[in-house]
C-alpha cells in the first residue's frame, strides 16, 4: 500500500500551475481533470478550483470515456495510461494521481494528464468505431444505476456539476439520505422486497423538487440529491421521510430514514468533497431515532480539520516524543497497587493535552493505529526494562490492542518479540483486547490470542459491559481476565438491577477460572460491594487518575 502511495504527487495550491508549465515543455498538453465529474480543473490565482469543459470533449465531443484511467489512477493512487483516437489524431494520455492541499487545509485529489497527440493514416485510425447505439447504451450503463433507474455516482457527480456550471448564481443544497438498517429490512423481508423499497423510494425521493434537480442513488441505500435552496422546504422534506418510512408497514420493524444537509457556499469544491460534508451531518444523526435532518455545520468543519490535522502531523509528532503513556494503578481488594494499565497521552509542546477519545479513533480510521500502538507497547516494555532491579520490579504493566492492530502487525509475535528484545517476563505484561476484536473477527485474532496466553502472558477482555457485550463470546475465547466497566452502572437508573446483573457477570467468570478486574471505581462504596461480590482487582479516579510515570512512582512511595 505504501508502495502505491508513492506514487501520488503532492503538491499545495501555490506550486501546482508553475509544475504545470514544467509539464507543458515537454507534452502536447497538461491539465489537471476531476475524475469523478469529468471535468477540466484549474487552479486559480486565490486557490479556488475552477471547473472547466468536459475532458472527453477533447478526443470525444459528447461522450465520457468506457476506460477512464484518470479515474483508476485517483482510485489506486498508481499512475496510469491509455490511448483514445478520435478524427484521425492519435492520443496517448498518461494519467497520474495528485493531491493539493487548498487555502483552507482541505486536500483536493485529482489526476493530472500528460498527453501526446499526432495525426495517424487512415488504416490506424480504422479503429472499431462503436455505433451510436452502442455509445448511448454504454453512456446509459455508466451513469445510471439499473435498478432504480436514478444516476449513479458519477452520473450524479457529472449532472450536479452541470447544473451548478448552467445556472452559477443560483444557491444549491447537497442532500444524502441513508436507510437506517437497512440490511435488516433485506433478511427480515428479504432482498425482493428491499429492492422494491428502494425503487419507491428513488420515486418519492425526486418528488422533492422538480425543477433543476438531480437525484442520485449512491450505493445500496444511499441517495443523493442537488436542488436550487429556493426550492426546499422542510416540512416537504419530512413528509417525503415519512413516505419512505411508510413503505415498510410491520409492527416489529420500523424503518428509519436520515438526511444529511449541505448547503454550497462555494460551488467550486468538488463534488465529492461536498457529498462527503453532507454524510457528515447525516452521521452525526445516524443512531437518532428522533432526528431526521442535520445540516452540515461549521463545529463539523472544524472537526474534520482537527481530523487531517491529526493524520498528517502524527508520524513527526510521535518521533518527537509527543506520545506519552500515563499510569493508572490496579490496586487488590487490600488498597495495594499490583500494576497499571499504560493509557496513551497527546501532550503538545505547549503542555495542552489531548485525551485519547480525541485521537484514537481517528488513527483506527486512517490505518495509524498499529504504529501508535506498537510505540506505546514499547515504551511500556522499556518501563519494566527500567524498573528491574529496582522496588519497582514486581509490578506489572497492561497495554491496550486495538481491534485493528491485528490487520497491519503479527501482534503475538510483536509482543513476544519485544518482551525478549527488554529481557522481561511475558507474566510482566498483560495484554488488554477489546471484545470486538475477537466478537467481529477471524480465527487468525483467535490464534494470535492464544499464542499470547501460551507464551505466558495474561489475556484479558477490556470493557466488558460497554456496549453489545457478547456473552457467546466468552464460550469461545478462553481469557484470563474479564475486565468490566463500572460505566453501564453508572448509566442505568436502575441501580438494583444493575448490581444484579454485575453479580452474575462476576459470577460467571469465576465459573469459568476467569479473574475479574473492574474499572472506572470511583467510590469507596463501589469497592466495597464489588468485594463483596468476589471482584478480584479494582481500577479507577477512587485511587488514582492516570498519571505520568513519575508521579505513579511517588505515588508508589508514599
Ligand atoms: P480503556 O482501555 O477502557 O481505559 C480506561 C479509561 O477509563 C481511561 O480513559 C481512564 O482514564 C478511564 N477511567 C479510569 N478510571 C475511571 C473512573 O473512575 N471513572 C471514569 N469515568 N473513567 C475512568 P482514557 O485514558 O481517556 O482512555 C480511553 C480509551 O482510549 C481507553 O479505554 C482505550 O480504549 C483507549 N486507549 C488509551 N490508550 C490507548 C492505547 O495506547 N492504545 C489503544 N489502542 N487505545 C488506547
Ligand atoms: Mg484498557
Ligand atoms: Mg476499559
Amino acid at each position: 500500500m505504501n508502495k502505491e502511495n508513492q506514487q501520488i504527487l503532492e503538491y499545495t495550491w501555490e506550486n501546482i500551475n508553475p509544475a504545470l508549465d514544467t509539464m507543458r515543455v515537454m507534452f502536447d498538453l497538461v491539465r489537471l481533470v476531476d475524475a469523478t465529474e469529468c471535468r477540466e480543473i484549474t487552479i486559480e490565482k486565490d486557490g479556488s478550483l475552477k471547473y472547466g469543459n468536459a475532458c472527453f470533449s477533447v478526443w470525444n465531443a459528447k461522450h465520457r470515456c468506457a476506460n477512464c484511467t484518470s479515474f483508476q489512477s485517483c482510485n489506486s493512487g498508481i499512475k496510469k495510461e491509455r490511448t483514445e483516437y478520435y478524427k484521425d489524431q492519435r492520443f496517448d494520455i498518461q494519467s497520474l494521481p495528485v493531491r493539493i492541499a487548498m487555502p483552507d487545509q482541505t486536500i483536493y485529489s485529482c489526476s493530472m494528464e500528460l498527453i501526446t497527440f499526432r495525426s495517424i493514416s487512415s488504416s490506424e485510425s480504422a479503429n472499431i468505431p462503436e455505433t451510436k447505439d452502442q455509445i448511448e447504451t454504454r453512456e446509459h450503463l455508466t451513469t445510471h444505476d439499473n435498478m432504480t433507474g436514478l444516476l449513479n455516482w458519477d452520473g450524479f457527480c457529472q449532472a450536479a456539476r452541470q447544473a451548478m456550471l448552467d445556472d452559477p448564481d443560483r444557491k444549491r443544497l447537497i442532500l444524502v439520505m441513508n436507510i437506517r438498517n437497512f440490511k435488516l429490512v433485506n433478511n427480515l423481508f428479504g432482498r425482493e422486497k428491499g429492492n422494491e423499497i428502494l425503487i419507491d423510494t428513488a420515486g418519492i425521493i425526486q418528488t422533492l423538487c422538480t425543477e433543476k434537480s438531480v437525484y442520485g442513488r449512491n450505493s445500496a441505500d444511499i441517495f443523493a440529491a442537488c436542488i436550487p435552496k429556493d426550492c426546499f422546504h422542510e416540512e416537504r422534506l419530512n413528509e417525503i421521510i415519512s413516505q419512505i418510512q411508510g413503505l415498510v408497514s410491520s409492527a416489529s420493524f420500523h424503518m428509519t430514514v436520515h438526511f444529511g444537509i449541505y448547503e454550497v457556499t462555494n460551488a467550486n469544491r468538488p463534488m465529492s468533497l461536498m457529498f462527503d460534508w453532507a454524510y457528515m451531518a447525516l452521521e452525526s444523526i445516524r443512531d437518532d431515532l428522533e432526528a431526521h435532518i442535520a445540516w452540515f455545520n461549521d463545529e463539523m468543519f472544524k472537526s474534520l480539520l482537527h481530523e487531517q490535522e491529526v493524520i498528517s502531523s502524527f508520524q513527526q509528532n510521535l518521533k518527537s516524543g509527543q506520545f506519552v503513556i500515563y499510569l493508572q494503578p490496579q490496586v487488590n481488594p487490600q488498597e495495594e497497587i499490583e500494576g497499571a494499565e499504560c493509557l496513551v497521552r497527546w501532550i503538545l509542546p505547549n503542555g495542552e493535552m489531548i485525551p485519547p477519545f480525541r485521537f484514537i479513533g481517528i488513527l483506527e480510521q486512517s490505518n495509524l493505529i498499529a504504529t501508535l500502538d506498537q510505540y506505546v507497547w514499547e515504551l511500556a516494555a522499556k518501563q519494566l526494562a527500567a524498573w528491574k532491579g529496582t522496588k519497582y520490579e514486581n509490578l506489572y504493566l497492561s497495554i491496550n490492542v486495538s481491534p485493528r492492530d491485528f490487520y497491519y502487525v503479527d501482534v503475538a509475535n510483536t509482543i513476544i518479540n519485544l518482551c525478549k528484545k527488554y529481557d522481561i517476563q511475558p507474566g510482566m505484561l498483560h495484554v488488554e483486547i477489546t471484545e470486538t476484536a475477537v466478537a467481529d473477527e477471524t480465527q487468525d485474532n483467535m490464534a494470535s490470542i492464544e499464542k499470547l496466553q501460551a507464551h505466558g502472558f495474561k489475556v484479558e477482555i477490556d470493557d466488558f459491559g460497554k456496549g453489545s457485550s457478547s456473552l457467546s463470546l466468552l464460550k469461545d475465547i478462553k481469557a484470563d481476565v474479564l475486565k468490566i466497566d463500572m460505566g453501564f452502572l453508572r448509566e442505568s437508573e436502575n441501580e438494583k438491577r444493575g448490581s444484579v446483573i454485575l453479580h452474575s457477570i462476576i459470577d460467571m467468570a469465576k465459573n469459568l477460572g476467569m479473574e475479574v478486574i473492574s474499572e472506572g471505581v470511583e467510590t469507596k462504596e463501589q469497592m466495597q460491594n464489588l468485594t463483596d461480590l468476589g471482584c478480584d482487582m479494582f481500577q479507577g479516579y477512587y485511587f488514582s487518575k492516570p498519571i505520568p510515570v513519575a508521579a505513579f512512582e511517588s505515588l508508589l512511595n508514599s
